[in-house]
């Protein structure tokens, strides 16, 4: 079931700090016009976030027209890494539109070359090559093709398997969606390809086994032999719990993966880029991956996103073979650079890590006080889940999650909606350029309208 937001003003009470400052009602009664136009000519898929009409951001800042501040906790979907409207990228997206180049298809320019070369530099051994594209699903769709491709090379054509886990989430195109392990939003397809496979995946709270053995024996018992598998694709962390995989798992796969000649796909869209404290998220395990999907943080901004493997698996089609219209885009490739300097030039990994580390302290206190609604509380660096739960036991409680999150915004802390199972996760993601103060003042606020929601449903 999906919840609404409410556009029904509401008095809000006066906030004002160096944060967040809430001086009108909330939606604010003076955008209700252009917030019903946007019901009425978009689908009601895009009513799932709070009715703010967000007129300006930067750092970790998002304002309205009206007076109205906010302290994000969002990174608009985990994609301002380097905080909203950063100086250095606005200042290449300038200087770009200056030169008049703002696209070339795949004719070659030299912003995408300086892009990929950074990129090849930064990444880990053995992940030399880059294909850019536009969004996470298309990197997703990338690498299960070359997956494929590579298994019929090695393994003939039985070898096309892709192994993925359940509650993943990888886009939401036709391949991105089966390899996704929700499936409520597979129903759409009806005829799935039988050569997908989902194992459950070992987060140590919804699925207390977290042995690897665990993932033999599911394969074993779909009778898939690694004969037939030619990728395992996993999200780093999943993104619906912000939820890691015991390292010890993750390197018993990829040894798996290594022996039968099976690509490890990571799909960073969400984890890269000092999101969870370290350049990418798989360094938690320290693995290193044949594949990885990046995107969101890649850019903090412009829409862009990147398949970087293995030369051998990136080299399977030949030229022409594998491109896409907007694959490089100038603008995008500026962003993107200034993007990449700035996290990772600009001690932004560093800072992740660092306000992190007081981000988990403040919520495992509010978990202490409140352990019958928190579950659990996942993640690493500057991305958390709470999972919020129903007296006590493992029950998702979507409801409180829902009004934890509206409450927050009414009082000037901006998250988007509750996701994951039963929508009961609050999800924490600010942009890494976020300071401790504002994140202890920011847990003060999720307490308080934790325990505020708590008292609506009649809790205590
Ligand atoms: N993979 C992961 C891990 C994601 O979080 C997302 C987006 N939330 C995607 C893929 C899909 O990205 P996009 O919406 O850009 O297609």
């Amino acid at each position: 079931m999906s919840r609404v937001f409410s556009i029904q003003p509401q008095d809000t009470e006066l906030v004002d700090t160096s944060y967040r400052r809430i001086v009108t009602p909330i939606p604010v009664p003076e955008t209700l016009g252009i917030l019903e136009t946007l019901h009425r000519c978009e689908p009601r898929s895009m009513q799932g976030q709070p009715p703010i009409l967000w007129d300006r951001a930067e750092g970790f800042q998002v304002y309205d027209a009206y007076g109205n501040r906010w302290m994000d906790w969002s990174s608009g979907v985990l994609v301002a890494n380097a905080g909203h409207s950063d100086p250095d990228i606005v200042e290449a997206l300038e200087e770009q539109i200056r030169r008049r180049l703002l696209h070339s298809y795949c004719f070659p320019h030299a912003g995408r070359a300086a892009l990929v070369e950074y990129l090849v530099e930064v990444a880990p051994p053995g992940l030399d090559k880059i294909f850019l594209l536009t969004t996470g699903a298309e990197t997703v769709e990338c690498a299960i093709k070359l997956a494929r491709t590579y298994g019929q090379r090695v393994g003939g054509r039985k070898k096309v398997g892709i192994v993925s886990f359940e509650r993943d989430f990888h886009g939401r195109t036709l391949g991105a969606q089966q390899a996704g392990g929700i499936p409520a939003l597979k129903e759409w397809i009806v005829n799935l390809d039988p050569d997908f496979h989902q194992v459950p995946f070992p987060d140590g709270f919804r699925m207390e086994d977290t042995r690897f053995q665990g993932f033999l024996e599911m394969l074993e018992s779909e009778r898939v032999g690694p004969e037939r598998v030619s990728g395992v694709i996993m999200e780093t962390y999943q993104g619906g719990g912000a939820s890691f995989a015991p390292p010890e798992y993750i390197q018993a796969l990829a040894d798996w993966c290594r022996q039968h000649d099976i690509l490890l796909i990571a799909d960073e869209v969400q984890a890269g880029f000092g999101r969870t404290g370290k350049r990418f998220g798989f360094e938690h395990y320290d693995v290193i991956p044949d594949i990885a999907c990046l995107g969101k943080g890649i850019s903090s901004s412009l829409p862009l996103s990147a398949v970087m493997g293995r030369g051998d698996v990136m080299d399977l089609y030949g030229p022409g073979e594998m491109t896409s219209t907007h694959t490089g885009n100038p603008l995008c490739c500026a962003a993107s650079l200034a993007s990449l300097k700035r996290i990772l030039e600009g001690g932004l990994v560093e800072n992740a890590a660092r306000v992190g580390e007081k981000l988990f302290l403040g919520l495992e206190g509010i978990a202490d006080r409140h352990r019958d609604v928190v579950g659990a509380v996942h993640g690493k660096g500057l991305v958390a889940g709470l999972h919020m739960v129903r007296a006590g036991g493992k029950e998702p409680d979507g409801e409180l999650a829902f009004r934890v999150v509206e409450r927050c915004y009414r009082k000037g802390l901006l998250m988007f909606a509750p996701v994951g199972f039963g929508g009961a996760t609050v999800k924490i993601s600010p942009p890494l350029v976020i300071t401790a103060e504002a994140v202890e003042e920011g847990i003060l606020v999720l307490e308080e309208a934790l325990v505020e929601s708590m008292q609506e449903l009649g809790y205590q």
